[in-house]
């Protein structure tokens, strides 16, 4: 199953996609974690993202196509993928009919998950992570159940998102507003475009996945 996630930030991409992984055991492939990770090792492509990342801009559609097409090329990626975040640009989603023809492969579903601007900013505002392990959590909508304590691996070092901070996300959501109308009318045109109503519990909105998957 070859799956791509869409959405503005916020969305819950990320949320869903940790649910999806762990029910279907397949790679989650996360250009924006990819991302982050450079940029935490300082590697070449840390430094050639940041200062968009920053700004709340997209990397260029050259460097990011070229870590998906090497992310997919690994064996992992037999089984089935989870593209979340990608293809951001209609360039990138032509680049990734490409690979998928190299591959002799197919998307099967595209997934999108609708929330309204408005509630977009809020969710982004309350944002926080796991520095240990990535997690994503929300002050009010979704807490670690023990205070302090990571769910998922104990920790207790917790930070917020550079480019979660208010003056960054509104030029982040109106460059993936932008962006992101071609990408949902070629995937409609294909036949590939599924739009769920993200506004909801994070269990309800994973019921519909799960729905769309199977
Ligand atoms: P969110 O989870 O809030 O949607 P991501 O973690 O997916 O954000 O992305 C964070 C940042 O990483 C983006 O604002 C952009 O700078 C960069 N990025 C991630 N994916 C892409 C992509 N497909 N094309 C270009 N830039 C990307
Ligand atoms: P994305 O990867 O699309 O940027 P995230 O999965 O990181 O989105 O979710 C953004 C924020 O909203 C996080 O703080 C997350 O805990 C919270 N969140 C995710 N899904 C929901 C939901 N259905 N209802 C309320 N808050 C949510
Ligand atoms: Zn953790």
């Amino acid at each position: 199953m070859n799956l791509i996630l869409m959405g503005l930030p916020g969305a819950g991409k990320g949320t869903q996609a940790e649910r999806i992984i762990a029910e279907y055991n397949i790679p989650h492939i996360s250009t924006g974690d990819m991302f982050r990770a450079a940029m935490a090792n300082e590697t070449a492509l840390g430094l050639k993202a940041k200062s968009y990342m920053d700004n709340g801009d997209l990397v260029p559609d050259e460097v990011t196509n070229g870590i998906v097409k090497e992310r997919l090329a690994e064996s992992d990626t037999d089984k089935g993928f989870l593209l979340d975040g990608f293809p951001r640009t209609l360039d990138q989603a032509q680049a990734l009919d490409a690979m998928m023809k190299d591959l002799g492969k197919e998307i099967d579903a595209v997934i999108e998950i609708n929330v309204p601007e408005e509630i977009l900013v809020d969710r982004l505002a309350g944002r926080y992570m796991c520095r240990d392990c990535g997690a994503t959590y929300h002050k009010v909508f979704n807490p670690t159940k023990v205070e302090g304590t990571c769910d998922r691996c104990g920790g207790h070092d917790f930070y917020q998102r550079e480019d979660d901070k208010p003056e960054t996300v509104k030029n982040r959501l109106a460059v993936n507003v932008k962006s992101s109308e071609p990408i949902l009318a070629y995937y409609k045109e294909k036949g590939l475009l599924q739009s769920i109503d993200g506004n909801r519990e994070i269990d309800a909105v994973f019921a519909d996945v799960k729905n769309i998957i199977e």
